[in-house]
């Protein structure tokens, strides 16, 4: 042990070895992982050890498969067997819409390029599987590349493969206490003091105390979770193959063959957190004791799929202990707030996941950035409130029990809800405004007819779809009223803030009384937000965006803070309502008392502060629906009677109230583009077509150099464009292939029903040969081939006219 490393790792499960072991292959090699007891001694010792790549995030299946490629690699470094058992495996569905949703999946892990998967059939399922009852079987999806591994020889041939690299293993010594220096941390170990640059979290079962470590209260909690080993199956005994994996999706079950019998696991619904403060410091090679009466529901459906189960007698329990999130994906990225302290901890499932996490943090670590957008998985996807430990019981727990079942696009789960509602939330709730949840804040969806109105969970569109309809043809005919507390606002200010702001973003920074669209980008040039900058004239400045990337955005502000800039986040202390459609204005101009508001008093892309009813308004020009529009900015505790302002003033101009619902297919019909879909940490400028937004001209800012490149080279690839697509009873959704002919040519990136153009609206990024105006093209909707063609952007308005009227 050195007393000094560049990294120290803490934790040796499969997720610690495999950081370790990618920091290698990246190029760090003055690098150590600590470990309390011997190589696997948390979670990683009892795992099931099986693999696949199906996962509700496309960008998290993509990163379980490189995990899968690399079970060979690591074994080839290291030396050391990782006893893999390719037997392929089935994510089987016995519910109508769960067979759509797995063939919706089998379209987007063509899009991910995961070609090793393809559907089955009832009788293909019984023939590779002959001890399964197909009965209710309705289909599945195969994939040759699952099936199952050593734990202990797959976590040793991460560390062994390290080792070779350069990198240390320091077993048996406990990290007791991490203190922060100026240049990097102290971690004080059971055997000395270590002096490093880095540290990262990968404490599995330990993970919360290892962040309390450095002030870090993580939203990670231990959880039970059972399986069982049957004694030998005389008809397994028999075969000469290897039975695949099975996942039954509306089982609760998986399994699969350990030695001559059967491996069944269970995700039951009655739940039990296991230490949620983190586990015991002595906490050995322990499990804890079965309880079979808690988890016989599930246990009995498991065995009227696998009727062999009834004939044998169980060898093994295993009930131990593993760590969820309030998602169930892992935690990792950089802490917001705490210099050099990284995470990778809160894996579910580390011996699928292992290998992408460890190549991501990595790849963050050394090259600031990942290749792949990561954010299903990054740290600052919450903030310190998603640790409380209600809020993390609700929702681990959630996640848990519905780990196999199916989560439809318009479902509102009740985990954790509400947690933080705006002012008017009681009264918009009277109005019929019904509501999902977004970074714990409660966001209009859309408002019912009546009270018992009931929308039914569907992969297709569903009985709101009208509803929403009409709100949206409503807006573009007289006004819509949205709430808009659920965008970010942050407020910069001091002498710098211009120069800061100039830096930071890449758009020119709007005179004063003026608002401009912001693009901000990495040093890579890769995106880093689609914002909206304000400069209210006196000094002031504020940025808005998405809620929920609060804390994303808040690490890169910090991370390039200089002096002589203050920069507040006021997300929760000022909301608003914003006002949009052809009789806004009417509708401003009788509640604001000091301001001419008329197009040539307040034009478009104005900002400033007026009188707006009783409140100190901030309000600037602009929509997101295309249409004439303000947003109106207020105090939180000025919110209801805003509301109750412009709901009476409006009140005779056929105002309706709106929610995010009609706001995403308004905002679809004029081709504006969204964070997290249109755009991401992964795509460019010009490629997504926010380099219309760039002030090249302007010196110095972040990613100048990059997105000059890929202007003047014309290296972007891939065009980000329009589709009306010819669905029928579904819209496209995101990650669906698009092909020309039987080529694949790109993928939708969202999609909605355009009610206003009445047209089923998808955006895609296609490669730029197929990316012209009427070529005609084809995509699937919820797994079925549908016919797309590229439109020209903005089927409403496509002058955008309305917007400056
Ligand atoms: C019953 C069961 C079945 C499972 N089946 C599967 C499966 O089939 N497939 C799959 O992918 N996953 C499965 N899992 C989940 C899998 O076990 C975990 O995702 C994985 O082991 C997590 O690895 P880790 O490295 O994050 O954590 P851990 O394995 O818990 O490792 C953390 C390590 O950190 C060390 N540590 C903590 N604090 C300190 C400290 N202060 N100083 C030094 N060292 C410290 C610990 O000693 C420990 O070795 C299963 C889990 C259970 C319980």
């Amino acid at each position: 042990m050195k007393s000094y490393y560049r990294v120290v790792v803490i934790g040796g499960g499969v997720v610690g070895c495999s950081v370790l072991y990618h920091l290698a292959k990246l190029g760090w090699t003055d690098i150590a992982l600590v470990e309390r007891k011997t190589l696997t001694s948390g979670s990683s010792w009892h795992a099931a050890g099986i693999f696949h790549a199906l996962n509700a995030d496309p960008n998290i299946a993509a990163l379980q498969a490189y995990t899968i490629k690399l079970f060979k690699e690591i074994q080839a470094d290291s030396g050391q067997n990782v006893g893999l058992h390719m037997t392929g495996g089935i994510n089987v569905a016995s519910a109508p819409e769960r067979w759509e949703w797995l063939k919706a999946a089998y379209r987007i892990f063509q899009t991910m390029g995961i070609d090793t998967a393809r559907l089955v059939g009832r009788d293909e399922i019984k023939a590779m599987h002959p001890l399964m009852d197909v009965s209710d079987v309705l289909g599945g999806l195969y994939d040759v590349s699952e099936g199952h591994v050593d734990t202990y020889g797959t976590t040793h041939a991460y560390a062994g493969a390290a080792r070779k690299s350069g990198a240390t293993i320091i077993e048996n010594n406990r990290v007791l206490e991490l203190k922060a220096k100026p240049d990097g941390w102290d971690v004080v170990t059971e055997k000395g003091t270590i002096g490093c640059e880095h540290v990262v979290n990968c404490g599995g079962l330990w993970a919360k105390q290892v962040g309390l470590m450095a002030g870090l209260d993580l939203p990670v909690t231990p959880m039970e979770h059972h399986y069982l080993v049957t004694e030998t199956i005389p008809e397994i005994a028999a075969m000469k193959e290897e039975l695949p994996l099975i996942v039954d999706l509306e089982g609760f079950t998986y399994t699969r063959q350990e030695g001559k019998g059967l491996l069944v696991g269970l995700y039951e619904r009655n739940f039990k957190h296991w230490r949620m403060e983190g586990a015991p410091w002595d906490f050995g090679i322990e499990l804890n004791q079965e309880d079979i009466d808690r988890i016989a529901p599930e246990l009995e459906i498991g065995f009227k799929r696998f009727p062999a189960l009834q004939q044998v007698g169980i060898k093994r329990w295993v009930n131990g202990s593993f760590t969820f999130t309030p998602d169930g994906n892992p935690l990792v990225g950089r802490a917001p707030g705490v210099r050099n302290y990284w995470t990778a901890c809160g894996v579910m499932a580390g011996f699928l996941q292992g290998g992408g996490v460890g190549l991501s943090l990595a790849e963050m670590m050394i090259h600031g950035e990942p290749s792949t957008d990561i954010w299903g998985m990054d740290i600052a996807r919450y903030g310190g409130w998603a640790a409380n430990r209600e809020y993390l019981r609700q929702t681990t727990g959630q996640f848990y029990s519905r780990r196999f079942v199916m989560t439809y696009p318009n479902e509102q789960l009740w985990a954790g809800r509400p947690l933080r509602t705006a002012p008017a939330y009681e009264a918009m709730t009277e109005n019929g405004m019904r509501w999902g949840a977004l970074w714990g804040l409660e966001i209009p969806l859309y408002v019912a007819p009546s009270k018992d109105f009931e929308e039914k969970p569907t992969l297709k569109r569903s009985n709101a779809h009208d509803i929403v309809g009409a709100e949206c043809r409503k807006t573009r005919e007289t006004v819509g009223l949205l709430d808009t507390s659920a965008f970010s606002r942050y407020e910069v200010t001091g002498p710098k803030a211009l120069a800061w702001l100039d830096r930071v973003m890449a758009s020119k920074i709007p005179a004063p009384g003026r608002c401009a669209l912001a693009p901000m980008l990495a040093p890579s040039g890769k995106l880093r937000g689609d914002l909206s900058v304000f400069n209210w004239g006196d000094g002031t400045f504020w940025i808005m965006g998405s809620y929920y990337l609060r804390a994303w955005h808040m690490r890169w502000f910090r991370d390039h803070l200089e002096d002589g800039v203050n920069l507040r986040d006021i997300s929760d202390d000022w909301v608003g309502f914003s006002l949009s459609g052809p009789r806004s204005r009417q509708l401003l101009e009788a509640v604001v008392q000091n301001a001419d508001v008329s197009n040539q008093g307040f034009r478009f892309l104005a900002c400033r502060e007026i009188d707006v009813g009783l409140s100190r308004a901030k309000v600037g020009r602009l929509s997101v629906n295309g249409e004439l529009g303000y947003e109106i900015n207020v105090p939180a505790s000025e919110h209801l009677t805003l509301y109750r302002t412009l709901k009476k003033a409006g009140a005779d101009l056929g105002m309706v109230e709106i929610g995010f619902n009609a706001m995403l297919s308004l905002r679809i019909e004029k081709s504006f583009g969204l964070w997290n879909r249109e755009f991401t940490q992964v795509y460019s400028p010009g490629e997504t077509g926010l380099d219309r937004w760039i002030a090249f001209d302007k010196k110095g800012f972040i990613g100048r150099d990059a997105a000059l490149k890929e202007r003047d080279q014309g290296t972007a690839k891939r065009r980000l464009v329009t589709l009306e697509v010819a669905a029928v009873d579904a819209d496209s959704s995101s990650w669906e292939p698009v092909w020309r002919g039987d080529k694949m040519v790109g993928y939708i990136t969202s999609g909605a029903y355009g009610h206003t153009v009445g047209k089923s609206i998808g955006m895609a990024l296609l490669d730029k040969a197929h990316a012209e105006v009427g070529t005609e093209l084809k995509t699937h909707v919820v797994g079925v081939e549908r016919k797309a063609k590229v439109i020209a952007p903005s089927p409403y308005d496509p002058s955008g006219a309305r917007m400056r009227i």
